[in-house]
């Protein structure tokens, strides 16, 4: 399965290709076919969004809720990086590639 480039109209990313596209605030991959630089749209941007935020407030909030250092490590990184992992399968999977407009 691959997803098209808005440069060439090609199916020429990859699922991991297109995660490491990143979003609007990165400069993106090059098609292998065309060179054209993409990052992930809107959709990608918002759902990135949210989780990020998502994963803020349960820090905050596990800041006042436990009173050991391990407790509000575990609750406070393991957000973070479920974040991360969530955002880059979305990435992975879902979302339209459109072209990069910040330039290297
Ligand atoms: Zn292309």
């Amino acid at each position: 399965m691959k997803y098209t480039c808005p440069h060439c109209g090609e199916k020429t990313y990859s699922p991991l290709l297109k995660a490491l596209c990143g979003g609007f605030s990165s400069s993106g991959k090059p098609c292998p076919n065309c060179g054209g630089r993409s990052v992930n749209g809107y959709l990608n941007l918002i759902v990135n969004s949210v989780l990020r935020l998502t994963a803020l407030v349960m820090i905050f909030v596990s800041y006042f809720k436990f009173n050991t250092m391990k407790e509000v490590l575990l609750w406070g990184a393991l957000p973070l990086v479920l974040a991360f992992v969530l955002g880059f399968l979305f990435d992975m999977f879902f979302g339209k590639l459109t072209e990069a407009i910040k330039k290297e």
